[in-house]
């Protein structure tokens, strides 16, 4: 609601079994969610690749997540695991079996990142900046272009979340060649943000931030058609949850579900980098069709959901904690000053955000999963 968010598709992983906890997942959304969700769901083991058509026949989930990076000593607390190349491709194969299936993969060459981090990590540099020489550009280049061939062999749409090179990834512009088929998704800390002002800790990310010249020039891609959706890769983590220690902290950026608007409006559209037409598409009618959910969402149509949001295109906020109204507390985003900001937020005909308040009064959201035909 907050930043005129009406729709919100999370990412929902287990360690076990996804048949045993959809439902509960589901029911939370009907209990809980102020707006409407559909889930994207984390494949981390091979037992779970079995279990894909049943998630999209009986759950309605259609997006599916793997993890090229995420090895050894990378393992997430959450459970993040990454997979070989030979899970990857069955996960695709599973995939392109779904009506409007999508496999998403979060790219990044594991043995490059060991092999660059190795110097920094004896050196224990702290700076954001470290983070990211650690994960360098071209092993992130490296693992989409070999993502793109499996895609083109599995005949699977396929989505690069987070994608944050700006320069170099011009060859996403011409998608997929064969059966495939390729959209990218960049998130506003890669627009707003870069490595080399030093954030320590609150700037580590997976990919990680990049240099001023990338985040300039991943403006232009998200008007050259390189960049098709921008999403968030929120994650909600307080400072104990994140840690301290560069090296060993959890890969995330504080508080930016809320951001996405206000940065394309800031950065973009009142610096003339950017039309308010193709704001709404990044962030609305592209989303809408690629997880099929299009013309209930991502249009205004007869018969489509009335999830507005009313912009105020002039409206200057400085963004502390309180304005996020998240759970985390402490952002990048703290201070940063937004020119342009969601005046009012109307989801399913009802207002649930007004004036930087939360009014809904109720629970309204759903669960999403069955959405409309694909049409992307
Ligand atoms: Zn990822």
């Amino acid at each position: 609601m907050v930043g005129g968010v009406t729709t919100v598709l999370p990412f929902v992983i287990t360690r076990g079994s996804y048949a045993d906890v959809l439902a509960d997942m589901q029911r939370a959304v009907a209990a809980e969610s102020l707006v409407d969700m559909a889930f994207h769901a984390i494949i981390i083991r091979e037992s779970q690749i079995a279990e894909i058509q049943r998630m999209a026949g009986e759950f309605g989930v259609r997006a599916f997540k793997t993890f090229m990076a995420y090895k050894g000593r990378e393992i997430s607390p959450s459970g993040i695991q990454g997979m070989g190349d030979a899970e990857i491709f069955s996960v695709f194969q599973e995939v392109a079996k779904i009506p409007g299936g999508v496999a998403i993969v979060h790219c990044e060459n594991m043995e490059l990142i060991e092999l660059h981090q190795k110097p920094l990590i004896a050196a224990n540099r702290q700076d954001t900046a470290a983070w990211s020489d650690g994960r360098p550009v071209f092993g992130e280049l490296e693992a989409i272009r070999s993502m793109v061939a499996f895609a083109e062999a599995a005949g699977v749409q396929l989505l690069i979340p987070h994608m944050g090179i700006g320069i170099g990834s011009e060859m996403l512009r011409q998608k997929a060649s064969g059966r495939g088929r390729v959209a990218t998704e960049t998130c506003p800390h890669y627009l707003a943000f870069d490595k080399d002002t030093d954030r320590g800790v609150m700037g580590k990310v997976n990919p990680p931030l990049r240099s001023a010249a990338h985040a300039d020039a991943l403006w232009e891609r998200l008007t050259d058609g390189t960049v098709d959706v921008m999403g968030s890769d929120h994650c909600p983590f307080t400072k104990a949850v994140k840690g301290s220690d560069l090296w060993t902290a959890r890969a995330g950026i504080t508080g930016g579900s809320a951001m996405i608007l206000p940065v394309l409006l800031t950065g973009g559209v009142n610096r003339q980098r950017l039309t308010i037409e193709r704001l709404v598409e990044l962030t609305s009618t592209n989303a809408a069709r690629l997880f099929g959910l299009y013309p209930k969402k991502g249009a205004l149509e007869v018969g489509s959901d009335a999830d507005l949001v009313i912009v105020d295109v002039d409206r200057q906020v400085k963004v502390d904690l309180p304005t996020l109204h998240s759970v985390v507390d402490f952002t990048p985003y703290e201070g940063y000053v937004a020119r342009g900001w969601a005046a009012t937020t109307i989801a399913g005909g009802q207002v649930v955000y007004d004036g930087g308040e939360v009014v809904a009064e109720r629970a309204r959201g759903r669960y999403l999963g069955r959405g409309g035909q694909p049409s992307w």
